[in-house]
């Protein structure tokens, strides 16, 4: 079987980055698979399709026109919705809380999960996301499980946010953290929580680089 390497935790941990050095020192596919929930609900806002029609996001799941480009191993990432670029709107706070609450429902988990497995091609994948090594890719070889406390979280977005010129405040980072958190840990879909063989890395006050080389060690790569 084609090998995953599965990286799930809580919004923040620095799984994004981790998965996308992984994938270019590997030279190895990448899934976001968040990035499917966050289309899921911008594709439906565009529509006009309410948060709480499930059989409606149903239907903008499964016929999402969406594509990843480039689809080369390790080159970064561009999504494109309708051939629209929307790889800015995807990132912002709304629609990642928007993703949250269309993620709490099973059947559009459903609808999206074999286009998750579409993505395990030679030579590999690494797969971001909360359920990537419980439910999508239960016999992926390595397992990560990455967190970090909710305040150095809070601390690393009100990062990037400053850095792209975004005004915010760590205290609001922090309340919708918290929220999303709670979202993604008591739903009765998929509820956010490491898989039985899964290594959990905290990494507070660990570098990426720090991260890297421990997930490298447990892959055996
Ligand atoms: O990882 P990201 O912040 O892009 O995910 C947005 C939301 O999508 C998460 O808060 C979570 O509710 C949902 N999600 C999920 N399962 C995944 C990936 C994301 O439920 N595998």
């Amino acid at each position: 079987a084609v090998p995953v390497i599965t990286i799930d935790g809580p919004g923040g941990a620095g799984k994004g980055t981790v998965t996308q050095l992984l994938a270019q020192r590997l030279g190895w596919h990448l899934l976001d698979s968040g990035a499917l929930y966050r289309l899921t609900a911008l594709a439906a806002s565009r529509q006009g399709v309410s948060l709480d029609d499930e059989a409606a996001l149903v239907s903008v799941a499964t016929s999402l026109d969406a594509r990843f480009e480039p689809s080369e191993p390790g080159q970064p990432v561009r999504v494109i919705l309708d051939g629209d670029d929307v790889t800015a709107e995807l990132r912002t706070e709304r629609c990642g809380d928007n993703a949250s609450r269309v993620a709490v429902m099973q059947p559009v988990r459903d609808a999206l999960l074999q286009r998750q497995r579409d993505f395990q091609q030679a030579p590999g994948l690494v797969a971001d996301g909360r359920d990537m090594g419980t439910v999508v890719f239960p016999d992926a070889p390595t397992k990560i499980f990455l967190t970090a406390s909710a305040e150095e979280r809070a601390r690393r977005r009100y990062r990037q946010l400053k850095d792209s010129g975004l005004s915010v405040t760590i205290d609001a980072l922090l309340d919708e953290i918290r929220a999303r958190d709670e979202r993604d840990m008591n739903r009765s879909a998929a509820p956010l929580k490491p898989a039985e063989d899964a290594q959990v890395i905290d990494s507070t006050g660990l570098s990426i680089e720090e991260v890297l080389d421990k997930v490298m060690a447990f892959a055996g790569q």
